[in-house]
């Protein structure tokens, strides 16, 4: 068997030619969504994801704010700009890309963020409001993978769903989410006795650890859907994810790529976010 491929640049390119449909439609009417991205040292990752966010913006119409900071800058400096923007009725999302330089603390720079301009959803706030199933601005990542199994039309109700990762940014939310969605969830980690029982008994398998490969085709439930949302770059300079894509595709059901799957939905929800926060503060106005 050959497993069915989640194409997240199609699944994207869909979405977010909504999404420039709804930016115009609130740019008619005086809110053009404007996303502030803020970005601080020289990091060649975190560069290439701000320009990837920076044109994705711009293409689905939506303003983009970009403030680059150097390494050796004061965490002050920092917050400063973030409480001028969350004072600016025409900024509606606003993005700290990390991580942050060591000196800095991370997390009083994520709360520093307003709630309502949080569309990384990082907030603590936020992220309580998701648990409680209120209105809350979902994290872009696994936000992307519900739109993901959402488009092949995965049951989610009862189904056993196994998370590896337990971060703040994927994993956690991740586990949420589904856990909303009605299926039965796992969240394994590096401290997971047996990692290779769990994931074999999943139908959703999601894999957010950091570690090119690691999830080989004998670890997949046959006929399972399994979303890799690994980025790894190899030696050769080639992406890979943390699934070994070749001997698990051949026992999966459905598979994402890397690249080429989680990826672009991330923008993707980031772009959703924005728009949506625009749209609260128009109806707001
Ligand atoms: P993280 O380092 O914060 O968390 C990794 C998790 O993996 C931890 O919870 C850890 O317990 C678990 N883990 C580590 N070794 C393990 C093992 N041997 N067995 C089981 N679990 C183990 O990473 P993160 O920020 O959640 O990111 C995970 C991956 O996803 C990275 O490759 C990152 O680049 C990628 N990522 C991709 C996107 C995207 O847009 N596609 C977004 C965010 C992160």
């Amino acid at each position: 068997m050959t497993a069915r491929i989640i194409d997240g640049n199609a699944l994207s390119a869909k979405l977010r030619g909504e999404l420039a449909a709804k930016a115009a439609e609130l740019t008619a009417k005086g809110t053009q969504p404007c996303l502030a991205v803020i970005l601080v040292g020289g990091d060649p990752a975190s560069a290439v994801y701000v320009r990837n966010k920076v044109t994705g913006c711009e293409k689905a119409g939506i303003k983009s704010l970009k403030f680059e900071y150097a390494q050796d800058t004061a965490p002050a400096d920092v917050l400063g700009k973030i409480a001028e923007l969350n004072a600016d009725p025409s900024v509606h999302g606003i993005l700290v890309q990390l991580p942050l330089p060591k000196h800095f603390d991370e997390k009083a720079v994520l709360e520093a963020i307003s709630v309502e301009k949080d569309v990384d959803g990082f907030h603590a706030e936020n992220v309580g409001r998701l648990s409680q199933g209120q209105e809350a601005f979902i994290p872009c990542t696994p936000n992307g993978v519900m739109e993901m199994l959402k488009s092949i039309e995965t049951p989610l109700r009862g189904a056993e769903a196994v998370v590896i990762g337990r971060s703040n940014i994927v994993g956690k939310p991740m586990a949420m989410l589904l856990t909303a969605a009605g299926a039965t969830v796992t969240v394994c980690h590096s401290g997971t006795r047996d990692l290779n029982f769990h994931t074999r008994r999943a139908d959703i398998l999601v894999a957010a650890i950091g570690k090119p490969k690691f999830v080989t085709g004998d670890m997949v439930r046959p006929g399972a859907v399994v979303i890799d949302v690994g980025i790894n770059r190899l030696p050769d300079g080639k992406l890979c994810g943390d699934v070994d894509f070749d001997s698990a595709k051949d026992v999966a059901g459905a598979i994402t790529p890397v690249p080429g799957g989680v990826g672009p939905m991330t923008i993707t929800m980031l772009l959703a976010n924005t728009v949506e926060s625009a749209s609260r503060a128009a109806r707001k106005a």
